[in-house]
């Protein structure tokens, strides 16, 4: 039987480390500071920019909330960017997604300043990761990378495979493994044989969006496997792109969904903030 990897208990270990490092950077009088907009009402942007106030709260990192209206225009949006980039208590501008459809979603995220883009989607960031000289990288992905060195897996050499090529996901985790040295193969919705690919992997990272898509008997023997998927079922289940009780069978280690990769993502989001804050203070440091 696979080990599971506990994202929960992880996640909890690293928000101490966050909560430390905090409290170090207050005696030198640096505070962390996220600013996290949200524009409109959707009801699953709210649940998770609370969320991610909370986390603040409980880690020391001040958080300043712009919640406006539906009717926001871009132009007003860009305009609170501006003011963001330049308010000195800020470290990291997180811009809810999605943004409403009369917003320019592109346009926005290119208006924050890649030294306060703690969601790392800025072109920018994504050149820098791309070029294996990253500033802030992406948290879902982030957190993947975290918990695979938590767990003690060595990627160098190994054949990684992930299942998803989106620009939040699947892109940026693959350049990541890159970066530590894997054989990396990136399969898509046009891939031929999925199972034969997933089978040659030593670890397998899956970021499709389809329930319980990658079945038990395609992880080859002793194969890491890292599930970010959240897929709804029914009224309340949630599971994730890998049919978890069979694949546990054939994996060493495998995530569960819930309390896998998900608690990791926003403790990822105060990883960066916090980063953020250390270049502040090392840069206060250097003009005294
Ligand atoms: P996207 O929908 O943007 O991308 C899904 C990818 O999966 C696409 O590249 C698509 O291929 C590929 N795909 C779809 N169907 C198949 C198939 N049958 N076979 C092979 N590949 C397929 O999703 P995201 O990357 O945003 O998210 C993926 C999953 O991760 C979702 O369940 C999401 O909820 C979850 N997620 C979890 C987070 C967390 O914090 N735990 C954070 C972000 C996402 P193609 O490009 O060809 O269309």
């Amino acid at each position: 039987m696979a080990e599971i990897i506990d994202g929960k208990a992880m996640a909890a270990d690293l928000r101490q480390e966050i909560a430390t490092d905090t409290a170090a950077l207050i005696a030198q009088g640096v505070t962390p500071g996220l600013a996290v907009v949200l524009v409109g009402e959707d009801p699953a942007s709210r649940v998770y920019v609370s969320m991610k106030e909370k986390a603040c709260a409980a880690t020391g990192i001040f958080s300043d909330e712009y919640k406006l209206p539906v009717e926001t225009s871009e132009a007003e949006l860009l305009e609170l960017i501006v003011k963001l980039n330049n308010d000195e208590r800020i470290d990291g501008i997180l811009v809810q997604l999605p943004l409403p459809e009369h917003i320019d979603e592109a346009k926005v995220l290119e208006a924050i300043s890649p030294a306060k883009d703690v969601d790392g989607f800025h072109p920018y960031n994504v050149g820098r990761l791309v070029t294996g000289n990253p500033l802030f990288q992406p948290c879902t992905p982030y957190g993947v990378m975290k918990m695979l060195e938590r767990t003690g897996v060595d990627l160098e050499g190994k054949e990684v495979v992930v299942v998803g090529r989106s620009n939040i996901v699947g892109k940026p985790v693959a350049l990541m493994c890159l970066a530590e040295h894997a054989t990396v193969t990136i399969c898509h919705s046009r891939t031929r044989d999925l199972p034969a690919k997933v089978a040659a992997a030593d670890v397998v990272i899956a970021a499709v969006g389809v329930p319980e898509m990658i079945k038990g008997d395609w992880i080859k023997e002793g194969a890491v496997v890292i599930d970010v998927g959240v897929n709804r079922v029914g009224e309340k289940k949630l599971v994730g792109d890998v049919d978890f009780a069979a694949a546990s069978e054939h994996a060493s280690a495998i995530t569960p969904v819930p309390g896998g990769v998900g608690p990791m993502t926003i403790t990822m989001l105060l990883y960066n903030t916090v980063v953020s804050a250390k270049r502040r203070a090392a840069q206060k440091s250097r003009s005294v």
